[in-house]
């Protein structure tokens, strides 16, 4: 941990306008918290399902406010008009910062980045909700890396107040003070850290992965460890953070963990290589259990 956010804000360009690439589980809630807190994004996607599902989420969390009488019904569709679909960037000339937030895969992260970089206003501040993949890798490619950094949002976004702020090796102070004041215009805590694979809670979280998939291999009862985690005092347990998490994204940020630490972290969310097993994560993920956004991981759902 580098610096506390606080002391970046008093240089902070205001974000007026956002916008985030992915409309899936953290696209979509990171849509729903921006415009619940009055800063319209843009929400792009490059599926037309993705886009009706994340605005199926961000409707039943505001139509939850309103039965809870923190919104009027007018309020309610005000707030929901800050979230503007769509499929194309044809706005995105206008935005003051970009939220990445598409599949956890350094290739399609290039792509995505070259790409917006390219059609964005020159002092427009991009960010990444990337798990795992370091910034100052994710930047090689840009042509302004001074304007870019992490913002790494947790899962329930709406529910989870911290948010990890990443410079990388060529972040701009400009770029660490915008993320920072639009995290706290979002509601939330930001902690500016410095930039490694996992940055600091998935350095943490994964050997937890990783110590709770060894114990299931080794035939432990996944509901037992959950149960216990949860009288330790965890708000949940392992198994049922993964159903939140989605198995998929387990998988694909592990592959990123073991290759920034080998010794500590390989195969530990994911394949361990020739002869040595898979994780028990690897095995559900294969199997086509991914969690809650498919209804079927370690636990099963309506
Ligand atoms: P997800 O699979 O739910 O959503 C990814 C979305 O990206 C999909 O809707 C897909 O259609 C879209 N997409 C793919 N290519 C695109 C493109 N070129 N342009 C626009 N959209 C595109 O994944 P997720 O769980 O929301 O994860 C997204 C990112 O957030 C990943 O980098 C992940 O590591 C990170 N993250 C995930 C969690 C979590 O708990 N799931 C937590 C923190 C951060």
């Amino acid at each position: 941990v580098k610096k506390k956010g606080s002391q970046y804000e008093k240089q902070a360009r205001p974000v007026k306008q956002a916008a985030v690439l992915g409309a899936g589980i953290m696209g979509g809630g990171i849509a729903y918290q921006s415009a619940s807190k009055g800063t319209p994004i843009l929400m792009k996607d490059i599926k037309e399902e993705a886009i009706e599902l994340g605005l199926k989420e961000a409707r039943k969390l505001f139509a939850k406010q309103a039965e809870r009488g923190k919104l009027s019904t007018g309020q309610m569709a005000e707030k929901l008009s800050n979230i503007r679909p769509t499929l194309s960037y044809g706005d995105f000339g206008h935005v003051d910062l970009v939220v990445e937030a598409v599949v956890e895969n350094p290739k399609v992260k290039d792509a995505v980045l070259t790409e917006v970089e390219g059609l964005v206003g020159e002092e427009t501040i991009l960010t990444s909700n990337t798990s795992t993949i370091s910034i100052t890798r994710l930047a090689q490619n840009l042509k302004r890396p001074e304007n870019f950094c992490g913002m790494h949002f947790f899962n329930p976004v709406h529910r989870m107040p911290l948010v990890e702020v990443i410079r990388g090796e060529k972040t701009g102070d400009a770029a660490v003070a915008a993320t920072v004041a639009y995290a706290r215009a979002m509601g939330k805590t930001p902690i500016v850290v410095n930039d490694c694979p996992g940055f600091l809670v998935n350095r943490v979280l994964f050997p937890y992965f990783g110590g709770f998939s060894q114990l299931v291999e080794q035939g432990a009862d996944f509901q037992r460890i959950d149960k216990v985690m949860e009288k330790f005092g965890w708000p949940m347990g392992p198994a049922y953070l993964l159903d939140v998490v989605g198995m998929d994204t387990a998988v694909h940020a592990g592959e990123v963990m073991a290759e920034g630490f080998p010794e500590r972290m390989a195969g530990m969310a994911g394949d361990r290589g020739e002869g040595k097993g898979k994780s028990a994560i690897q095995v559900m993920f294969e199997n086509d259990r991914l969690g809650q956004k498919n209804a079927k991981g370690f636990y099963a759902y309506e």
